[in-house]
């Protein structure tokens, strides 16, 4: 049966290979976006497709719609982005979470929420299993996306206990490849766009700090199936890839791919509240979805690498000022 599918932030990094999958199903997709942190340019190849639709629409706002399946993706991730307006980031996760759980439960849709391994803050145990209740700095200036996603994922399941709303909560760890935006401030689309360029690579502090990179693909096909999962799995879900590396490993890697000249330099001090480690946990996701990731760092990265080779660079702006 065809589904009615509402994607916010479906212009995104993310959304947009979303909205590529759920159109290629065949489905019914109704694409969200205020265009913040993306371009109209993700899914311009879309607009043609009969069972695709685009509309200018931002989730602190309600919106009224008749969906079967809502996957809610709208919130700037790039650490850059969400710190620009931190108050409108804030509102994003929280009144987005409430105007899209209120549309789930007046049409009774099935409903997926992208929260984040920040959850976690700067984690002591490691890797980060779903039961891990987190170290999260509440004032900091990572806390409005941080604590935004947790309140987030508290809304989801006081919608389930209270009103019976068909929830699901994934927890994505950083996840890299074609369409992030290359002026995102993310340590992959950096080091690319440093790489191609000969401009300096950027490491900010010493490089020991580590993070696990899962190529955009895998998690999709994670996404997928988290929503297609049984109803009494709600998640919290880790989708990730556990394979971890340091910043200065993925510096050396996009240095030997590119084949640049670029040094790779110690530009900055760590920022406040930077997370020392990141690794998920994906033991659930195997058990309860059949779910990792098949793509390895190396292969992701060429393919992300090829991508940056094709854009024109000047066609993408910086978040929109006074948003
Ligand atoms: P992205 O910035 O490319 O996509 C976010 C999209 O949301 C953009 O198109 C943006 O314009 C839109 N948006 C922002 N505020 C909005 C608003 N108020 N109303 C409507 N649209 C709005 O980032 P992404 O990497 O594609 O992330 C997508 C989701 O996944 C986010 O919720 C993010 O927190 C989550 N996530 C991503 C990662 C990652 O590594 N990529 C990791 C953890 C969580
Ligand atoms: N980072 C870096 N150089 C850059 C951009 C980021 O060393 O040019 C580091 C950053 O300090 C962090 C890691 O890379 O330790 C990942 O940063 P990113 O912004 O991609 O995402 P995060 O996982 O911190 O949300």
């Amino acid at each position: 049966m065809i589904k009615r599918i509402l994607v916010t932030g479906g212009a995104g990094f993310l959304g947009s290979h979303l909205c590529d999958r759920l159109v290629e199903a065949g489905q019914d997709v109704i694409c969200v976006d205020n265009f913040f942190t993306s371009q109209k340019a993700n899914v311009s190849h879309l607009l043609e497709r009969p069972n695709f639709e685009l509309v200018r629409h931002d989730v602190t706002h309600p919106l009224f719609l008749e969906v079967d399946e809502i996957y809610n993706l709208a919130c700037p991730a790039a650490p850059g982005h969400y710190q620009y307006n931190p108050i409108k980031t804030i509102k994003t996760s929280v009144m987005g979470a409430i105007n899209m759980l209120g549309l789930a439960k007046r049409v009774r849709a099935r409903i997926l929420h992208a929260s984040t391994s920040e959850v976690y803050g700067d984690p002591d145990v490691h890797p980060q299993p779903e039961s891990y209740r987190g170290n999260v700095n509440p004032i900091g200036p990572r806390a409005c996306y941080d604590e935004g996603k947790r309140a987030a994922e508290t809304l989801m399941f006081d919608y389930r206990r209270q009103n019976n709303v068909n929830i699901r909560v994934v927890r994505i760890f950083n996840t890299y490849g074609p369409r992030m935006h290359p002026y995102d401030g993310r340590v992959v689309s950096n080091f690319i766009r440093q790489a191609l360029a000969g401009e300096d690579i950027t490491i900010y502090g010493d490089g020991h700090q580590s993070r696990s990179f899962c190529y955009v693909d895998d998690l999709i096909d994670g996404l997928l199936k988290m929503m297609d999962g049984p109803d009494d799995f709600p998640g919290p879900v880790n989708l990730g890839n556990p394979d971890e590396f340091t910043i200065r490993e993925l510096a050396e890697r996009v240095v030997e791919l590119t084949g640049s000249a670029s040094s790779i330099v110690e530009s900055r001090a760590l920022p406040q509240d930077d997370p020392m480690h990141r690794q998920p946990d994906i033991t659930l996701a195997r058990r309860k979805l059949d779910w990792e990731p098949t793509i390895a760092l190396r292969e992701g990265l060429k393919r992300t690498i090829d991508w940056f080779g094709t854009i024109d660079m000047a066609a993408y702006r910086a978040p929109t000022p006074n948003y």
